[in-house]
């Protein structure tokens, strides 16, 4: 095992690595700009770098400085965490030449996934079902790609191939709108993610977000952890997560489960990792595969028992996985409400000072937050401050138990989308279970104020 762990992020995911490491035994580095000072987890850490100042290019994402950071301090591994340069395979690459472990997959997997066109092109090679659309990128002919958007049928979703955050996509319903869509979105791709290329798919109707959690390690062992519900989504985000997926028969979710480490044993991938699918009428369809932990791990560590972040840094150091398929069971069931800094109807941010936090508690309810009283929510960085997830025997208990906790849940000073969840939490079609992707927005725009 490592004797000491740099942790290249900030916020609630940083507080939950720094858990992980010393769970372990193993020390954790913490890194941090000049806006996060003062932030609780740089406070408790044995040790912590000062990498830049606020803007995340001059710092969280500022490789140079991340790597001294690492070597001035004699770590042996960089966890990424989510978001930043957790899913840069320069980052990885340069971090491994550097002689620091990344704890995550090799780069050249994270290459491959990074560009949705790759990755999609591996996933039919390894016998993962897809959304149909384009073969490969899209080619820059006009008449080529009216006769491709035909052949899939309208509606289509032009997706760029290098998107990501639920951004560089346009959904296309009549030829005439088509070209133009193309090249907005070429233009749009190239600006924000340097890559132009865009590729076309069938645009589901009605699907829901339904994703697969992998773990595997060096010695070709890979294992599948159930899956996640995440279709109650804004603009593309997800705002509720939940799993098991309400009302999808276990034999379909074993199916597609076994493809995923079949296509991870196919593919060489180590690490934990998330095949993103969407579900409609009984099928699943391949949309991307993140190469990170995600944001919403605690539901699937809930049910399943087992510790991902742990997992994680335990298989990156050459460990065998400590389970086998056979031996995860699926308990319960857990849901989680990301916490944002934000208008709870309108969305603008609210970055500042919280005059005063108090999180909730009780038998089956796990708040991941960096969050607390005097803290103060910078306005550089993502407006999530913390998860509320819950778990119980049954979905009902577990609704039961949101509730509940939302409802002691007291932010002040600062506005947080509590009021959202506290009111979706009692909506008849979501405590019925098996909302599709539109469903958050339709309800949004039925209850405007
Ligand atoms: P990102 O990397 O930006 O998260 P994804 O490819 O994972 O992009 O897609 C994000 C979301 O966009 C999905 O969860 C879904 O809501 C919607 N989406 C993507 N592709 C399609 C599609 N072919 N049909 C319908 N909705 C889609």
């Amino acid at each position: 095992m490592f004797k000491k762990i740099l942790v290249a992020n900030r916020g609630e995911i940083a507080l939950r690595i720094q858990r992980a490491c010393r769970e372990l035994g193993v020390k954790a580095v913490m890194v941090y700009s000049e806006a996060d000072r003062d932030a609780k987890y740089v406070k408790l850490a044995e040790e912590a770098v000062c990498i830049g100042p606020a803007p995340s290019p001059l710092s969280y994402l500022n490789m140079p400085a991340i790597i001294s950071a690492a070597e001035v301090t004699d770590a042996e591994a960089i966890h990424p965490g989510y978001g930043f340069l957790s899913e840069n395979a320069d980052f990885a690459e340069r971090v491994e030449k550097s002689g620091f472990q990344f704890i995550g997959p090799s780069p050249e997997s994270i290459r491959i996934m990074g560009d949705k066109v790759s990755a999609k092109q591996a996933m039919i090679r390894a016998g993962v079902p897809c959304v149909p659309g384009s073969e490969g990128e899209l080619p820059d002919d006009p008449v080529q790609i009216r006769r491709i958007a035909k052949t899939i049928g309208y509606p289509v979703i032009i997706k760029a191939a290098g998107g990501g955050g639920g951004r560089g996509m346009r959904v296309v319903h009549t030829e005439a709108a088509l070209i133009n869509a193309v090249q907005m979105t070429k233009a749009e791709a190239g600006a924000a993610f340097g890559n132009p290329a865009v590729y076309m798919e069938k645009f589901l109707q009605n699907p829901r977000h339904i994703e697969i959690q992998v773990l595997a390690d060096k010695h070709r062992n890979a294992v599948y952890l159930g899956e996640r519900d995440c279709s109650m989504q804004r603009r593309h985000q997800k705002v509720i997560e939940e799993a098991p997926a309400p009302g999808i028969p276990r034999k379909l979710i074993e199916r597609i489960g076994e493809r995923c480490v079949a296509a991870c044993k196919k593919i060489g991938y180590r690490g934990a990792g998330t095949f993103e699918f969407l579900y409609e009428n009984g099928e699943f369809y391949f949309i991307e595969m993140n190469t990170r932990v995600q944001v919403e791990h605690p539901v699937t560590e809930w049910i399943t028992g087992v510790d991902i972040v742990k997992t994680q840094i335990m298989v990156a150091a050459g460990e065998k996985l400590p389970f086998t398929q056979r031996q995860i069971e699926i308990r319960g069931h857990a849901i989680e409400c990301r916490v944002n800094a934000e208008d709870p109807y309108k969305f603008t941010p609210s970055p500042g000072r919280i005059t005063m936090w108090h999180a909730p508690g009780g038998p089956g309810v796990r708040v991941d937050s960096h969050a607390y009283t005097n803290y103060y929510v910078p306005p550089n960085y993502d407006s999530m401050i913390g998860k509320i997830i819950v778990h119980g025997d049954t979905r009902e208990e577990a609704l039961a138990r949101m509730r509940t906790a939302l409802s002691e849940t007291v932010i002040e000073g600062i506005n947080t989308n509590i009021p959202l969840h506290r009111e979706l939490m009692v909506d008849a079609k979501f405590m019925a279970g098996g909302t599709n992707i539109h469903y958050l927005e339709e309800w949004l725009t039925h209850h405007k104020r």
